[in-house]
């Protein structure tokens, strides 16, 4: 029988069983950062449950289209809102004493972005399917705007465009913010823009031939609002329905409230049916913060010591991270990770003795086998159970236990167990070894393709296993992504027909 994953879904408010449209396929989007400094580890702790949803999904032998963005547009510092007063994260940057070294503001988030792309690394988080960036998809965006206001969801004043509220009568579904209950005028009003027809309508486009990034378009020079780019980057990678949307708690509203909004107003179907979301991570019981001392990035703490760093594994600041339920408000304390520092040693001991490989065969043989074994379907079934990760680490711990205690008399089947017992729990929890970096997807072309290719490939699959059913389902996906598939002697070939 198939296993369950289980996890709590924002928008139906309980746990349940994740229902994949097409079997076995999981599509999937997560909001990555916006590239106008570092990531902080508050940010990885986001970036980390996505990883831990891909890997538990791969674990259980499903496919998974992962699809994560880089924001490297401005924005507003506080929120989404065309406030004149307000500032824009990235030209705040740029004047800000490390803004200095750059020329210009693309060069800062190019910067930024491949250092967010290096960090990603070294926490070893899965390279995922496609890392599209909001500014390569500047035409898909104003085309969405465009497609908004003829279809009445949307309308255009001196100042900009917006989505109004009032023509989406389910606003509000995600975060109980709904039009006639708690929807904050306050929060809305801090736009400054009479011709708006309703204070809590959101920014789709600004006008802006002032602003340090701008693009052309139908209403002249300006820049998107935050949420058209998710919005855009999700349906042109993944197709109109996701299956999975993740992403920090602080997202809820209204980032991930608008990006509904936009997207089922776009299409007329449920844009995605899960939505994950990572409680806020504090340091020593606190709001992280640059003023208190306590604010910490990845390089802060794995930087070698004569670089300024803390010189600490990688791995054991991924462990840490992992220490906590990631529904649960979360206290990073340099004794929590001294902890696992210790953990990651015992567990470095045991590979420089037998090795760790990728490709090693997945047997559990005799006593030590047989106990690996539970142990790795206890973790399995700890991530499966809404992300369990205490849980999870804890059997880690007591396979290492077992491994230690059995490793002087181990035989040569026990030492295969032990390999497959790595690699598995490796594979699931990202905590054992390193995976080589692979070189990120930024050509747009290239990234369909990540996706596409594989798809190709599980639907051949299905037709070599007369599944013909699946087979039409995988189809109907790669029609829905805008992808053609013609089906010659030489195998499927495919192009690009459609698509926002
Ligand atoms: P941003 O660059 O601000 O858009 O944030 C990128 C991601 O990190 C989003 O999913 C945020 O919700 C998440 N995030 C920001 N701060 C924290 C924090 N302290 N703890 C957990 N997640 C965070
Ligand atoms: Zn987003």
């Amino acid at each position: 029988m198939d296993r369950d994953f289980k996890i709590y879904n924002t928008l139906s408010r309980s746990v349940e069983p994740i229902k994949t449209k097409v079997k076995g396929v999981l599509s999937f989007y997560s909001c990555g950062p916006t590239v106008y400094s570092y990531a902080h580890i508050g940010n990885f702790r986001s970036f980390v449950t996505a990883d831990l949803l891909l890997r538990t999904a791969t674990s259980l032998g499903w496919q998974v289209n992962y699809a994560t963005n880089i924001t490297d547009v401005g924005h507003l510092t506080e929120d989404d809102f065309t406030d004149p007063s307000g500032e824009d994260r990235m030209a705040k940057a740029l004047r800000s004493k490390e803004g200095e070294q750059f020329p210009n503001v693309w060069d800062l988030a190019r910067f930024y972005s491949n250092k967010l792309i290096e960090d990603w690394h070294l926490l070893n988080l899965v390279e995922p399917t496609v890392r599209p960036r909001a500014t390569e998809h500047m035409r898909e965006q104003i085309a969405a705007v465009q497609l908004l206001i003829e279809k009445g969801h949307a309308y255009e004043t001196s100042q900009g465009v917006y989505f109004s509220v009032t023509s989406f009568p389910t606003y509000g579904q995600l975060s109980g913010n709904t039009l006639d209950n708690v929807l904050e005028e306050s929060v809305r009003d801090v736009v400054v823009d009479k011709e708006k027809r309703d204070p809590r309508d959101f920014a789709l486009w600004k006008k802006d031939d002032k602003h340090l990034m701008q693009w052309y378009s139908p209403w002249g020079w300006g820049f998107p609002g935050w949420h058209i780019e998710c919005s855009v980057m999700a349906m042109n990678y993944l197709g109109d329905e996701i299956d999975l949307h993740a992403g920090g708690e602080d997202l809820i509203f209204p980032h991930h409230e608008c990006e509904i909004a936009q997207s089922e107003s776009l299409t007329g179907k449920q844009f995605a049916r899960y939505w994950v979301h990572t409680r806020f991570l504090q340091v020593e019981g606190e709001k992280m913060s640059k003023s208190l001392g306590n604010f910490f990035t990845v390089r802060d703490l794995v930087a070698p010591k004569d670089e300024g760093g803390k010189g600490i594994d990688p791995l054991a600041v991924r462990m840490t991270l992992l220490s906590g339920h990631y529904r649960k408000p979360f206290n990073f304390t340099l004794k929590t990770l001294k902890g696992n520092v210790k953990h990651r040693e015992r567990l470095q001991e045991i590979i420089d003795e037998v090795g760790y490989s990728d490709s090693a065969p997945i047997e559990y043989e005799g006593e030590m086998g047989g106990a690996l074994q539970a142990i790795y379907t206890r973790a399995l079934d700890a991530m499966t159970d809404d992300l369990n990760t205490p849980l999870a680490l804890a059997a880690l711990f007591g396979g290492t236990k077992v491994i230690q205690s059995g490793l002087s008399g181990a035989t040569e089947a026990d030492l295969t167990s032990v390999r497959a017992w790595l690699k598995q729990m490796n594979d699931l929890l990202g905590v054992i070894h390193a995976a080589e970096a692979k070189e990120s997807q930024t050509e747009k072309v290239d990234e369909l393709g990540a996706l596409v290719e594989p798809l190709l490939q599980a639907r051949q699959q299905a037709r070599a296993d007369g599944n013909w059913g699946r087979a039409d389902e995988i189809r109907a996906q790669l029609t829905e992504l805008g992808v053609e598939i013609m089906d010659t002697p030489e195998g499927p070939k495919w192009k690009k027909v459609a698509g926002i």
